[in-house]
């Protein structure tokens, strides 16, 4: 079983590339953000709890998302592995994580980084804000989840760096060279 993290500001292409790892190595995507508009979509207690928040653009608190995560584990019990997608975001929801996978006898294997600058992102949301009509890609809300981003999330990469299981992949250019960078990762 592998399972890998791939983590990122939003627009980093975390999506785009998550599907083609799914593709090539038969992952199950974890991806919470998705698993949270599921929820919304479908106005489940779940949905209605983790609306607002969501649509400010903030994060989920941990024990609300930590909670949802195991949920789907235990979901897929004979998995060859997971990439986990918009998790962890902070440094309890990366413990979990850690503590999720050791219960079932494994480990997070690989955390990939798509390094991609505030600028960068800023452009590829307002295009994407055109095709996909996310409600939390609306400006205010984008510069709430970028600082979200910023101020929390990157936190948790020193978590990993520590530990040595940090890759940082350069995220601007071509999606399939980008895509071949991460396999390298996965495959070394
Ligand atoms: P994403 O599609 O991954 O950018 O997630 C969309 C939204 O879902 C975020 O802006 C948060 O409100 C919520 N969300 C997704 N994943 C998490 C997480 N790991 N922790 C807290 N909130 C999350």
């Amino acid at each position: 079983m592998i399972n890998t993290v791939i983590f990122g500001p939003p627009g980093a292409g975390k999506g785009t590339q998550s599907d083609k790892l799914i593709q090539k190595y038969g992952f199950i995507h974890i991806s919470t953000g998705d698993l949270f508009r599921w929820h919304t979509k479908n106005d489940t207690p779940l949905g209605k709890k983790v609306k607002e928040i969501m649509n400010s653009g903030a994060l989920v608190p941990d024990d609300i998302t930590i909670a949802m995560l195991k949920e789907e584990l235990d979901k897929n019990p004979n998995a060859k592995g997971f990439l986990f997608d918009g998790f962890p975001r902070t440094v309890p929801q990366a413990e979990a994580l850690d503590r999720f996978m050791k219960e079932n006898g494994t480990a997070i294997h690989h955390v990939i980084a798509l390094d991609v600058t505030e600028q960068e992102v800023r452009g590829r949301i307002a295009k994407r804000r055109n095709t996909e009509n996310r409600v939390d890609d609306e400006e205010e809300k984008l510069n709430k989840r970028i600082s979200e981003y910023f101020g929390k999330t990157i936190h948790v990469l020193p978590f990993y760096k520590e530990q040595k299981r940090l890759n940082t992949v350069d995220g601007i250019g071509n999606i399939d060279d980008i895509f071949k960078s991460i396999c390298k990762v996965i495959d070394a």
